[in-house]
């Protein structure tokens, strides 16, 4: 998408993407180098007085120190600028690289196994959790959460026994809690709705559409810069109960629909204008990462969107099919529930499992406001280890990986190389680096583990002094299908603990911005590719000047001035967010067993794969089965 035009910012509020109006917790806000002030060269980041990642702003997600000695790998020259490998002489009995929930969790149940069992997690990133991180930022004086990445506890399935069961164990009863805490209705009470903003690079006018209750998609789309022609299809499609495929049987319609992108269903099957396009186009992109030139028919069909009411599928995926959103079709799903800070709340509630004293309190409801002591997370007097900017960057059996009895692991951290040793290992990172770090696995593995690339996606968190302007237009989230960011929301209203999530439009208030930078008309796994590139070269000014944009042109009209307004950014990069799905528009189907993700996950040696890239799902639920999975293999 080219740059809109620039919006002149007329005050500075940012320093290398820190904000000066609240600033970081820390002193020097990135810990520039990785070293903290302070500190020997040797020392860890982790233990420098104040450090409290969870506060910082500017670029965070894949912030910059985080991936750079792994692109280095990647791109062959790490070892020639590395010099030499310090040995620590530490073993343990197990090595997990990556503390996203999945390598949390690898370790909690690999404790489960064997109490008392000394385990290190390594992490790139300054903070754990993974995807599962967390914002905090302070507005008004006082402190307000969102998620940085993971949104919630939610899947097309219910989960299983085994997550279930970790969820029970770490005190989180999701439907309670989402009883008690989560003030669903707040927004529609106060009589806020869902707006649609049309820009005028893609519609030819800025206009603002609210779903109003009670009112037809004529009356709705009467006043936009849509054609009257686009209009009435649009109405059409999301009212009128037509089949477009008569004569064919629930089954037929679904394969059809499995391998017919929803833009060929809008153009070809329910034959709708091709000005109808743009103002669907996005529609998938919070899901799914790409548009709906990219997403199969019958994935959004069973998040209900709008055309098939005339069709009368029966509930479930395609015969056939394997996983696939559409599973949300058979059941609704699991139970959903959200924490203030995303599915972070659970990462702590691991950590406070693994390291208890690092995370004072007893509940999944205190854990909220929980202050981490992160200079706890890493200390030879305990069990359980968690060394944070630590790149692994080799990973290998001593010995043959038939017979060995251990391994070793080079980290990268703060520009040295360190090795350290385990009777086993789980890599709960990402798939695509595993060949780099294992390059003696078989062939066919690292080929199944290169196959899936990761969905990019951006999550830009602003802090609003007041929201006035949203109440004032009668709106709550807006979905922007041509523009920079794909929608605008305000955050979640959830009372847990000591946590109370904003009430008056005049308070200060979080709102989420989600980009998903595809490449429309590419298949997925391309798209993905320059979206990942996309994300790592838009500079944090650009992201500002977006936002600040954006906004001003949907709220303006309700009295937003983004100079005034804006108080604080984070935007939160995943150039390498959700774990790839396979798309039936572009993936074969593959036979039982022979899926790539199948083959990469085999254990090799010593060392087992965990992570949501091994289950193919990009849910909180996968990360925790794939955990299990790798331990059970490892026992
Ligand atoms: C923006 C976003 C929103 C999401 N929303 C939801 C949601 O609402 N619900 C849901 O169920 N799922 C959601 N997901 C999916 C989410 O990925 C999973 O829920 C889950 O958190 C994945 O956990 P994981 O441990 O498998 O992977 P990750 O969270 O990715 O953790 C892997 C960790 O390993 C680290 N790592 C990689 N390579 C190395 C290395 N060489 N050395 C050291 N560390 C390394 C990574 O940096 C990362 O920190 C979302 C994902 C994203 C990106």
């Amino acid at each position: 998408m080219p740059d809109r035009p620039a919006q002149s910012i007329t005050r500075r509020d940012f320093l290398n993407g820190v904000p000066l109006a609240i600033g970081g917790a820390v002193a020097g806000g990135l810990w520039p180098g990785l070293i903290a002030p302070g500190l020997a060269a040797d020392a860890a980041p982790q233990d420098a007085v104040g450090y409290y990642p969870p506060a910082l702003t500017g670029l965070r997600g894949s912030h910059p120190g985080a991936f750079e000695a792994a692109h280095r790998l990647r791109d062959g020259d790490f070892w020639s600028q590395a010099g030499g490998i310090k040995q620590t002489g530490e073993t343990y009995d197990l090595i997990v690289v990556g503390a996203g929930i999945s390598g949390l969790a690898a370790a909690h149940f690999w404790r489960q196994r064997h109490a008392g069992a000394r385990i290190l997690i390594l992490d790139n990133h300054d903070d754990f959790g993974g995807h599962a991180k967390r914002n905090e930022f302070t507005l008004g004086g006082k402190v307000e959460l969102i998620n940085g990445g993971t949104l919630l506890i939610d899947s097309p399935k219910p989960y299983s026994a085994v997550a279930d069961g970790l969820l029970k164990t770490l005190g989180i009863d999701p439907v309670a809690l989402s009883e008690k805490c989560w003030r669903r209705d707040f927004y529609s009470s106060l009589g806020l709705r869902r707006g649609i903003f049309l820009d005028k690079e893609t519609f030819g006018a800025d206009h603002l559409i609210v779903a109003a209750d009670g009112t037809s998609w004529a009356e709705r789309l009467a006043h936009s810069p849509l054609s009257p022609q686009a209009q009435a299809d649009i109405a059409r499609i999301e009212e009128a109960a037509i089949d477009y495929m008569p004569g064919l049987t629930s089954d037929e319609k679904k394969r059809r629909l499995a391998k017919m992108s929803y833009r060929d269903f809008l153009l070809d099957v329910a034959k709708a204008d091709p000005g109808v396009v743009a103002f669907y186009q996005a529609r998938t992109h919070g899901e799914w990462g790409v548009g709906i030139d990219a997403v199969a028919a019958l994935e959004v069909w069973a998040f209900r969107f709008p055309g098939f009411q005339g069709l009368h599928l029966k509930p479930g995926a395609a015969p056939g099919q394997g996983f696939t959103a559409a599973g949300y079709a058979d059941d609704g799903g699991s139970y959903t529930f959200h924490f203030p800070d995303g599915n972070a709340s659970i990462a702590r509630l691991l950590v406070r499992d693994l390291i208890p004293d690092a995370v004072p309190g007893t509940s999944a409801e205190d854990v909220v406001t929980a202050r981490i002591d992160y200079a706890k997370l890493d200390r030879a007097t305990s069990p359980v280890c968690l060394r944070l900017s630590s790149t692994a960057v080799r990973v290998r059996n001593v010995g043959d990986p038939a017979s060995a009895k251990e391994v070793e692991i080079a980290y990268a951290r703060g520009g040295a190389v360190y090795s350290v040793r385990a009777t086993a290992c789980v890599l709960a990172c990402w798939n695509m680096i595993i060949p780099y770090l294992c390059p003696d696995l078989p062939e066919p593995q690292k080929q199944g583990l290169r196959y899936g690339v990761k969905t990019p996606l951006i999550y830009a968190n602003v802090g609003l002094s007041n929201w006035r302007a949203f109440k004032a237009l009668g709106v709550s989230r807006v979905h922007a299908p041509g523009a920079y960011f794909s929608s605008v929301s305000l955050n979640f209203v959830v009372d847990i603990g000591d946590y109370a999530g904003p009430r008056a439009p005049d308070e200060p208030m979080l709102i989420r911005l989600v980009r998903t930078p595809c490449q429309t008309g590419l298949p997925e796994r391309d798209q993905n590719r320059a979206g990942q590139h996309d994300i790592l070269n838009t500079s944090f000014e650009t992201f500002e000047r977006h936002i600040r944009d954006q906004l001003n042109r949907i709220l303006g009209p309700g009295g937003f001035d983004a100079d005034r307004d804006i108080a604080a950014i984070t935007v939160n990069r995943w150039p390498h967010g959700y774990a790839y799905e396979y798309n039936p528009l572009f993936d074969p189907d593959w036979p039982d067993g022979q899926a790539p993700h199948v083959i990469g996950r085999a254990r090799f040696g010593r060392i087992a794969i965990a992570n949501s890239d091994a289950g193919a799902a990009a849910y909180t639920d996968s990360a925790i089965d794939q955990a299990y999975r790798a331990v059970q293999e490892l026992a």
